[in-house]
């Protein structure tokens, strides 16, 4: 290969904006004289008003636009592929503004929008009912990266300002991403950026323990959902590796501790497995476990990947079952009713294999 010529070159090393947050975006511009008030602009053009072209930014001097177009990338994310469901889902492959490529998915069911972040390109966590596992871990997303997924979809799916919830549940284990992961939540709650309220994100974790508890303390934090999938640590050992480190009552224990300081009720998820985990006894033992943790569940039949996974879903017959026994017991539950399957958009299916 010969050198590359100057422009691509410069091109690569530029600097990019998009992901800063305040205090960051003020000392990056500091050096070039731009006063703290022009880059309080930028970041409301960036992401309140999402305009990501200098050339947009009508209330800075124009040679200040030009020389920020000059000297630094304004990238989200680029869109290089959609698949669609009929059932109204999309998901989409997005090229990574620092390389590599991730997928993330928006669902609109009735007047309901949500959409799916990944927090990391492949996962390390190797839970064996998993697509994205298989890719290995590849590198965490900046919160550039996180946020940039956000502001594609909703200006692909022209959402403008509609509320939409966020789940922080697309390939990868968001907590393995702490710092990327709560720098992209302190940017979308913020009222002169996106201004989401933060009881419309909802972070998904295997069950990282030392992060959860980390988690509560923050000041602006997701709601937190914790995918169970076993009520046993010897199921669960053999489901998710992660359990060997923080077996279940270690992360049990750990849920508590962050109900009680946030005063947000956990969310368990609970991937139904034919056969695995799905006996009556698993029941009982998950009413017991939801119930002692003033939690709410959340069922997932299994997403099926022929030749790569190798479980099953139990049939819709006894997942309706399950549900009922569970709400007979006064269980807050509800199924995952798989979305976008069709288009390997549901949970679990993710991956750039
Ligand atoms: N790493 C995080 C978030 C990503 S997975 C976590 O583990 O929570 C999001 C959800 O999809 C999790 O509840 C996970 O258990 C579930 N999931 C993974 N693979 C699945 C599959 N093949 N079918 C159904 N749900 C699956």
């Amino acid at each position: 290969m010969g050198p590359k010529c100057p422009n691509e070159a410069m091109a690569e090393s530029k600097p990019n904006l998009y992901g800063m947050e305040r205090e960051e975006l003020r000392s990056v511009l500091e050096p070039l004289e731009v006063p703290r008030f022009h880059a309080d602009q930028i970041y409301r053009w960036m992401y309140h008003r999402r305009v990501l072209d200098p050339g947009g930014w009508t209330d800075l001097p124009k040679n200040l636009r030009e020389r920020l177009a000059e000297r630094y990338r304004i990238e989200p994310g680029t869109i290089s592929g959609t698949a669609g469901d009929d059932d109204g889902t999309i998901k989409y492959r997005i090229d990574l503004p620092e390389g590599g490529q991730i997928e993330a998915v928006s669902m609109i069911q009735d007047d309901r929008t949500t959409l799916c972040l990944s927090s990391q390109v492949g996962c390390a966590l190797g839970c064996t009912f998993c697509l994205t596992a298989k890719m290995g871990l590849k590198r965490n997303l900046t919160a550039g990266e996180i946020l940039g997924q956000v502001h594609l979809l909703v200006e692909d799916r022209d959402l403008g300002d509609a509320p939409c919830n966020i789940v922080y549940m697309g390939m990868g284990e968001p907590l393995h991403n702490y710092d990327g992961v709560t720098a992209s939540t302190r940017l979308l709650t913020d009222p002169s950026g996106p201004g989401w309220s933060r009881k419309r994100l909802t972070l998904s974790t295997a069950g990282m323990v030392p992060a959860i508890i980390r988690l509560a303390g923050e000041p602006i934090r997701p709601r937190l959902a914790v995918s169970l999938n076993a009520t046993t640590d010897e199921v669960r050992n053999r489901l998710m590796p992660v359990n060997r480190k923080y077996p279940l009552a270690v992360l049990l224990d750990a849920c508590r501790q962050f109900s009680l300081q946030s005063r947000d009720p956990v969310t368990f998820e609970y991937v139904l497995l034919a056969g695995v985990n799905d006996s009556d006894g698993d029941i009982r033992r998950l009413a017991r476990i939801v119930r002692d943790h003033h939690a709410k569940l959340n069922l997932i039949p299994f997403n099926a990947v022929p030749d790569w996974l190798e479980f099953e879903s139990p049939d819709d017959h006894r997942v309706r079952k399950i549900r009922d026994t569970l709400l007979d017991m006064g269980i807050p539950v509800s199924v995952r009713w798989s979305r976008g399957r069709d288009a390997r958009a549901a949970c679990g299916q993710l991956a750039m294999l």
